[in-house]
């Protein structure tokens, strides 16, 4: 009998003991996954410091077509980082076509503006592509939308709702190549699409790194579509509206897109004309992913895109 409860009460320590194992460890995994939470979002709002801020207003003016120099080395390590970017990425990007009758055969352009959204001149532009049934891609800096932006926040809606598209500028108008940390250029690329998920609630993102800059260790880090130009208005260095209006007049083709900077009224001032004057030559305004889908069926993984031919 003695032996009985013995035998049962062994069983019963050994039971509990494995009992308070499980639970111990239950404990310690779902403390590591709120640890790996927190860092993330810590990093993300680390990287997105004032000293950035500082750094672009400065630097726009500069390099353009600024080449892959030096980077190449570092592409392999970092698988993880890729993952976390792949799940947020699909192609093509999908396009909402209601009330928009864009005909392939005819020719189209894709005006593009960096740098806002800067709600009085950007406002003025979307007024004029709403008059004129034209579209256009924002391509907008994350420091423009922070939660305290609110009228850039309300022009960037009033774009969308207007069917122009809204792509990432990164937040900080960095150039990506010559940002070493793989995680900084993640989270400088993960900051603007959250947000825009946020206010529009747009999943996919087309991306114009600063400067055009994006080298082969930039593009397997940011795997959205990357849009560069093949038009080079230069309004950031003239701030001339009539020379503007004579630039576009002079360079438009079919297949085109034309760069811009919605920060200058100057902008405005110029474009507003030519867009009416796009219109009368017979060219459809539209946005770069409406002119992907019709020309090339949307974009290939690896590709940086200039202008989409007939
Ligand atoms: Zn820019």
């Amino acid at each position: 009998m003695k032996a009985r409860i013995i035998k049962y009460a062994v069983v019963f320590v050994f039971i509990l003991l494995v009992f308070v194992l499980i639970k111990v460890s239950l404990t310690r995994l779902e403390d590591e996954i709120d640890e790996n939470q927190v860092s993330t979002k810590g990093e993300i709002s680390a990287g997105l410091d004032k000293e950035i801020k500082k750094e672009i207003e400065s630097t726009e003016e500069t390099t353009t077509k600024n080449k892959d120099e030096e980077t190449t080395k570092e592409t392999t390590k970092e698988t993880t980082k890729k993952q976390e970017i792949e799940e947020e990425t699909t192609f093509p990007i999908e396009i909402d076509n209601e009330n928009k009758e864009i005909d392939p055969n005819k020719p189209m352009i894709a005006l593009t503006f960096d740098d806002g959204p800067n709600a009085p001149v950007t406002n003025r532009i979307v007024d004029a592509l709403i008059a004129n049934d034209a579209h256009a891609t924002f391509f907008v800096l994350g420091l423009n939308i922070d939660e305290d932006e609110t009228e850039n926040i309300k022009a960037l809606k009033r774009a969308y709702d207007a069917g122009c598209e809204i792509g990432n500028h990164t937040y900080g108008h960095v150039n990506l190549v010559n940002v070493t940390d793989d995680k900084q250029v993640i989270n400088q690329v993960m900051a603007v699409k959250n947000r825009l998920q946020q206010i529009t609630g747009q999943k996919d993102t087309i991306i114009r790194p600063p400067y055009g800059a994006a080298d082969e260790r930039v593009m397997s880090l940011v795997k959205d579509p990357i849009i560069l130009w093949s038009v080079d208005s230069l309004d950031w260095k003239y701030k001339n509206p009539p020379q503007l209006l004579q630039y576009v007049k002079e360079n438009a083709y079919d297949g085109a897109i034309i760069l811009m900077h919605d920060i200058y009224s100057t902008t405005a001032d110029g474009i507003i004309p030519a867009i009416s004057w796009l219109k009368e030559q017979g060219y459809q305004l539209v946005t770069v992913s409406e002119m992907a889908e019709y020309r090339a069926g949307g974009y290939k993984e690896g590709v940086k895109y200039g202008e989409f031919l007939p």
